[in-house]
């Protein structure tokens, strides 16, 4: 069984009068990838530079790898990796330079094969640093954040200001790590990062916990009805009772399914033998944006599009 890396109990942080972490626990095993969530001001820095030791606690219990982070002991320091939002690496040393210079400060350092590697910049070792894109910039912070070969690494918003594909690669990255076993505790806006990288993910409002858990499962997620949507002809004949129809004026059709399969294979079926065709017929579970957005009372209008497209995935 994995053991505890992070294990924090009702941690507050007061900021003169404004409680910026009111009371948290969080719990990180060996190996998991942990996300933490929330909204500009949320309280996420607070809590990292914490269990980073940057940050004294105003009370509460905090665990990391055995250490307690506010007695800033070095061996502390050597087991874990902090990768900050913006680090100014050395422009004119190459990739192979700036992470053998940082190797040396570190008793047991990573091999420089390895780390090129994970951070997937093989073809980038003779590269100068100011040559590099904001993306490869980035992973070349994540190689020096590992070249002391840390059981941790802390990453915060790894991938803000990414295109695409630079994202793409960065969580190329992320799934590396934890393949090599690493505890990853990563801060991220985007509902689409914890998705696909964390494998338990905490949202944070106001200093305050609000759900917490898988991503698929996240503020009740799973268990929140599925949504089936589509357009019914002007000369269709009435939808089956037991369906339970909301039709709208427009014929748009909306039915709540607690059993997504059993509904779909009655509608389907009426469909096809009444010879009606459901136009735009769509299947959506609430996004991990969805639940977000509700939790954090964020706005939701780009919410619907991602509900739908995943939702159609996911069936
Ligand atoms: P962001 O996503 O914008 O980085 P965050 O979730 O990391 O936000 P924190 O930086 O932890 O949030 O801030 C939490 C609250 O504490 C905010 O209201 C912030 O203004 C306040 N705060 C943070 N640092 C200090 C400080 N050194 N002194 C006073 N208030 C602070």
């Amino acid at each position: 069984m994995a053991g505890i890396a992070i294990e924090v109990e009702n941690l507050k942080k007061a900021y003169g009068s404004l409680e910026a972490v009111a009371g948290i626990d969080v719990q990180v095993k060996e190996g998991e990838v942990f996300s933490l969530l929330g909204p500009n001001g949320a309280g996420k820095t607070t809590t990292v530079e914490i269990l980073e030791g940057y940050r004294e606690r105003t009370s509460g219990e905090v665990n990391v790898l055995g250490y307690d982070p506010a007695r800033g002991e070095r061996d502390f320091k050597q087991r874990i990796g902090i990768v900050l939002q913006s680090t100014g690496v050395e422009p004119y040393l190459t990739v192979d330079e700036v992470v053998e210079l940082h190797r040396g400060y570190y008793p047991s350092p990573r091999p420089l094969d390895e780390i090129i590697e994970v951070v997937e910049l093989t073809t980038k070792r003779t590269s100068r640093v100011g040559k590099l894109s904001g993306g490869q910039q980035r992973r070349l912070d994540v190689a020096v954040g590992l070249a002391g070969d840390p059981e941790l690494l802390f990453l915060d918003e790894p991938t803000t200001g990414f295109d695409p594909s630079a994202r793409r690669n960065a969580w190329a990255m992320v799934k590396n790590l934890k393949a090599l076993g690493k505890t990853v505790f990563l801060t991220t806006h985007y509902m689409d990062e914890a998705q696909n990288l964390a494998d338990r993910a905490a949202i944070i409002v106001g200093g305050r916990i609000v759900a917490e858990g898988p991503p698929a499962t996240l503020g009740g997620r799973d268990e929140a009805a599925t949504k089936v949507t589509f357009r019914l002809p002007p000369e269709a004949p009435l939808l089956p009772e037991h369906l339970h129809p909301d039709v709208s004026s427009s014929r748009v059709v909306q039915l709540e399914a607690t059993e997504p399969m059993r509904t779909l294979h009655d509608l389907t079926g009426w469909a096809l033998e009444n010879n009606v065709e459901l136009e735009g017929l769509s299947v959506a579970r609430p996004s991990l944006e969805d639940v977000y957005l509700e939790l954090t009372g964020e706005p939701s209008d780009t919410a619907t599009g991602q509900a739908v497209a995943e939702g159609a995935k996911a069936t």
